[in-house]
C-alpha cells in the first residue's frame, strides 16, 4: 500500500470502518480510481480527480454512511441517483455481502457503473437505467429495500419522494448532504409525512483532511409507500411537496 492507501485505510478505521481483505479491497478501491479518471476524459463523472481527493472525497466521503447504519445488519441497498457509483460502490467493495440496486436517468453513467462492477469483479450489483419516480412505481422495487441512499441528487423535500418509496416498512433512506442543512430539513417535513418517513437522526461530520463541513440524515420508513407517490417524473423536483406549496397531488 502506498501513502494514500494508508491513510485512506486508517481513517476508516477510525469511524469503524475495516477493510477485512485489505488486499483485495485496495486493490478493487485503485482499480476504480483509474477507470474513474479514464471515463472521466470521454464523459462528466466527476469534477475531482486528483488522487487523494478521489480517495476521499468520494471513497471516504461514502464509506461516512457507517456512522448513520451497521451495515453488517442491512442486506440491500438502493442507491438513488448513483452518478460515477457514490455512496453505493464504496459500501459494496467494504461490504461484499450487499445486494445494491443502482438507479440513475443517465444511460453513459450507467455504462461507466456497469464496466467499474465487471472490472472490479463485484456480484449482486444491478444497474437501472431509469427515473426514480418510474422505478419506485413498479413491485420489483416499491417499499422492498433495507436501505435507500442518496448523495448530492436533490434537496430533502425532493428526495424524501424519490427515494423513500425503495424502502421497506421499519427500513431506512439515508441521505448525504453538505454544510448547511436546516433549512432543508425544515422544508422536508412535509414530505416526510406524505411519504410515510420520520427523522431519526441528523449526524454532522467533518473530511478529515480538506475540512468541509457534512451531514447525514437519516429517516425511517414507518409503513408502506401511499398510492399517490412518487408523482409522475420530473415533478418531485419541480415542485416539491412543501406544505402549504402547489406540490400537493
Ligand atoms: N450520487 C452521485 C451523483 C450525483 S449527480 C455523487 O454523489 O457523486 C446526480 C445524479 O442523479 C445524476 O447522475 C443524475 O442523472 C441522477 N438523477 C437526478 N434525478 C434523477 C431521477 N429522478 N431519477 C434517477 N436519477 C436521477
Amino acid at each position: 500500500m502506498d501513502d494514500i492507501q494508508l491513510l485512506f485505510a486508517e481513517r476508516l478505521s477510525a469511524i469503524g470502518v475495516t477493510m477485512n481483505d485489505p488486499e483485495r479491497m485496495t486493490g478493487q478501491f485503485e482499480a476504480y480510481y483509474r477507470l474513474l479518471v479514464e471515463w472521466n476524459e470521454k464523459m462528466n463523472l466527476t469534477g475531482i480527480t486528483d488522487r487523494p481527493a478521489v480517495y476521499e472525497k468520494h471513497f471516504y466521503d461514502s464509506l461516512t454512511l457507517a456512522k448513520a447504519a451497521d451495515f453488517s445488519r442491512i442486506s440491500s441497498i438502493a442507491d438513488i441517483g448513483s452518478g460515477a457509483g457514490f455512496p453505493s460502490l464504496p459500501l459494496k467493495i467494504v461490504y461484499p455481502h450487499l445486494k445494491i440496486t443502482i438507479v440513475d436517468a443517465l444511460a453513459k453513467r450507467i455504462r461507466f457503473l456497469e464496466e467499474v462492477v465487471s472490472e472490479l469483479g463485484l456480484v449482486d450489483v444491478t444497474c437501472l437505467h431509469g427515473r426514480a419516480e418510474e422505478l419506485g412505481r413498479l413491485p420489483a422495487h416499491r417499499d422492498r429495500y433495507d436501505a435507500a441512499t442518496a448523495r448530492a441528487v436533490a434537496r430533502l423535500a425532493a428526495l424524501n419522494e424519490l427515494c423513500l418509496p425503495f424502502v421497506k416498512p421499519n427500513g431506512l433512506f439515508i441521505a448525504m448532504k453538505g454544510s448547511d442543512v436546516r433549512e432543508e430539513l425544515d422544508e422536508s417535513f412535509h414530505s416526510l409525512k406524505l411519504l410515510n418517513g420520520e427523522l431519526r437522526d441528523t449526524l454532522s461530520l467533518t473530511l478529515p483532511n480538506e475540512g468541509s463541513a457534512r451531514h447525514l440524515v437519516v429517516i425511517g420508513k414507518k409503513g408502506p409507500t401511499p398510492k399517490a407517490y412518487p408523482r409522475k417524473s420530473g415533478l418531485p423536483i419541480k415542485q416539491p411537496l412543501l406544505a402549504g406549496g402547489a406540490g400537493k397531488s
